[in-house]
């Protein structure tokens, strides 16, 4: 038995052997955004799928770029294909199931919303997330220790949109986020309005201009990886100011 064990602790890598993301998950650290030596950056869209997402992918794909998609578990059977959509233009990542502040649930609450998400989201696109995001940027510690059981990265901002305050206008959240457009940089938008697909057209082209690329926030962190001081709950004031 002690000879099995030992055999499974040499087969397993050291954490800094580990590819990118693996090894941040391992931290149970929050990540706000990537390494800026690079040309890339991560746009993310968060609540979704949405009777837009479809319309969003579209875009995506016409203008070159990849997306990270923190979908709501409840929303994915509503709207099954626009989940599929965005996990063949992206990656899909755990929101909670119910948009649920998990600092205000129980452990076990928390868990729950984490894994029954994880189950919904693997059996709509035959891929488990290995990225979360809590709503209302909410989360204690232990719930990054329930990411990590998981194998969830708990994943925020650097620079915000503001798209799902009270007023938000196509006008003004273009602004916020092409303002912020910088190697390393992790957008937050929201997969909720009707002209969504046309903010994302305007701040693609703009990156574009800027030479910038859209990638997925896993294909950004493993080609710009963050610093350790980038890390945890005081890494936003250590990315690139917007
Ligand atoms: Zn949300």
């Amino acid at each position: 038995m002690l000879s099995l064990l030992l055999a499974a602790a040499v087969a397993l890598p050291a954490p800094a052997d580990l590819p990118t993301v693996p090894r941040l998950i391992q931290t149970a650290q929050p990540v706000y955004c990537a390494g800026a030596a690079g040309r890339r950056f991560a746009l993310t869209f968060d609540d979704g799928p949405s009777p837009y997402t479809q319309q969003l992918v579209r875009v995506l794909r016409r203008e070159g770029g990849r997306a990270t998609f923190f979908d709501v578990g409840n929303r994915v059977g509503i709207w099954p294909a626009g989940a599929r959509a965005s996990n063949r233009v992206g990656e899909l990542g755990n929101h909670t199931w119910s948009h649920a502040n998990l600092a205000g649930l129980s452990p076990l609450a928390a868990w729950r919303e984490l894994s029954s998400t994880q189950r919904e989201i693997g059996h709509a696109v035959g891929a488990v997330p290995r990225l979360f995001r809590p709503p209302y940027a909410e989360a204690r510690h232990v719930d990054d220790l329930l990411g990590r059981e998981l194998g969830l990265l708990d994943v925020r901002w650097s620079v915000d949109g503001r798209d799902a305050r009270l007023g938000a206008n196509p006008a003004a959240t273009i602004r916020a986020v092409v303002k912020g457009l910088r190697p390393g940089a992790i957008v937050l938008l929201h997969d909720l309005h009707p002209w969504t697909p046309a903010v994302a057209r305007a701040v693609l082209r703009s990156a574009h201009r800027k030479g910038l690329r859209a990638v997925t926030v896993s294909e950004l962190l493993a080609g710009q990886p963050p610093a350790a001081r980038q890390l945890g709950s005081e890494g936003v004031t250590r990315c690139p100011v917007p």
